[in-house]
């Protein structure tokens, strides 16, 4: 039989414990790309972020655990370990900077690696019977106190951005709560655990400034706008990311400040599909085309919202409001 949830949580548990110490204990590599990121606060030994390291070794968890009086079946269902073609049971991770994934209940179920170089930069705990990467968040169990005191998420793709946004929202005391997705896919399932654990009827979608993070926020507006009243986009310059821009010179306040000027993701989407018909602006023609192409885009938005969508599209597409209304 597959050992039970509470067994697989516990050692999650004891495993973030051990990750810990193994980054608190030794400096390398992860201390100094936290520093490299400005992240060192997470190296503090009260950090709420229990960011760990996984030891450069084949057997430095599963001997600790062994230690613990767990059995190999649980650390191997837990997918905290796995099994070579000879047969030899080893760690899952190893050498990598560790975030622990939270799910729908806060419970730390998985893991997200980084590795130091950039072949194999990352490294998901595989699905198990706890963990399935989309019913997961990365940062949900260290912001939950922030989210249920209406902490307003910050959805972000990297666990690094998340950390990122935590430490300018303590700087600014703004009450942001970054909350990564490790990666470019955000499924409703995540949408709906964020929602579940949060109080805020906002949230603010903090996407790469690369394209895979552009078109990666407008397809975020789905699940997002599903679950939350109203869904914001902070734009990031081009080629940032929270982290990086975090990291740049005057990061702290480049990254409040795209924080505070986000707007709605919905007119975020309108603009960049508005952008794919530039060419055909210039006639009247072609601004009635890419108006049409929008209307589903302002379809969806909030009702009270409409109203001033009518007006700012007029603007845009220099189209008298009524036409826009009519459309
Ligand atoms: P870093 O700044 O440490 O290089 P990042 O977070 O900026 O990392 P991105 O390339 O922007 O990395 O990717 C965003 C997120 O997507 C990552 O944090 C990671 O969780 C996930 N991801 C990216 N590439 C992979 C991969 N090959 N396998 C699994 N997850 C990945
Ligand atoms: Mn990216
Ligand atoms: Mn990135
Ligand atoms: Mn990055």
């Amino acid at each position: 039989a597959v050992s039970g949830r509470a067994k697989l949580i516990e050692a999650h548990r004891e495993a973030a414990a051990f990750y810990r110490r193994a980054l608190l204990s030794k400096p390398g590599w992860p201390v100094e790309y936290l520093r490299a990121r400005r992240l060192d606060h997470v190296l503090a030994w009260n950090s709420s972020w229990p960011v760990g390291y996984a030891p450069d070794a084949w057997s430095g968890l599963i001997d600790h655990l062994r230690r613990k009086g767990f059995d190999d079946k649980v650390m191997l269902d837990a997918g905290l370990a796995k099994v070579t073609h000879n047969g030899y049971v080893i760690d899952q991770f190893k050498d990598r900077l560790m975030f622990v994934a939270h799910d729908r209940a806060a419970d730390g179920v998985g893991f997200v690696g980084r590795g130091r170089g950039q072949l194999v930069r990352y490294l998901n705990t595989p699905t198990t019977p706890i963990y399935e990467k989309s019913k997961t968040l990365v940062g949900l169990g260290e912001q939950r106190k922030l989210l249920t005191r209406g902490g307003i998420p910050v959805l972000v793709e990297g666990p690094t951005d998340a950390l990122a946004v935590d430490r300018i929202s303590r700087l600014t005391r703004c009450g942001w709560a970054g909350i990564a997705v490790a990666g470019t896919r955000l499924s409703v399932e995540q949408s709906n655990l964020l929602k579940h654990n949060a109080t805020s009827d906002i949230v603010i979608v903090a996407t790469d400034g690369d394209a895979a993070g552009r078109s990666a926020a407008i397809r975020w507006l789905g699940p997002l706008s599903a679950t939350f009243r109203e869904v914001l986009c902070a734009e990031l310059p081009a080629g940032h990311d929270p982290s990086s821009l975090f990291a740049s010179e005057y990061g702290a306040d480049r990254l409040s400040r795209a924080l505070s000027f986000a707007r709605p993701l919905v007119d975020v989407a309108i603009d960049t599909e508005l952008s794919r018909w530039s060419r055909v602006l210039d006639h009247i023609s072609g601004r009635v085309s890419a108006l049409r192409a929008v209307l589903p885009l302002v379809t969806k938005m909030p009702k009270d919202r409409v109203a001033a969508e009518v007006i700012r599209l007029s603007r845009l597409l220099q189209l008298d409001e009524q036409t826009v209304s009519r459309e």
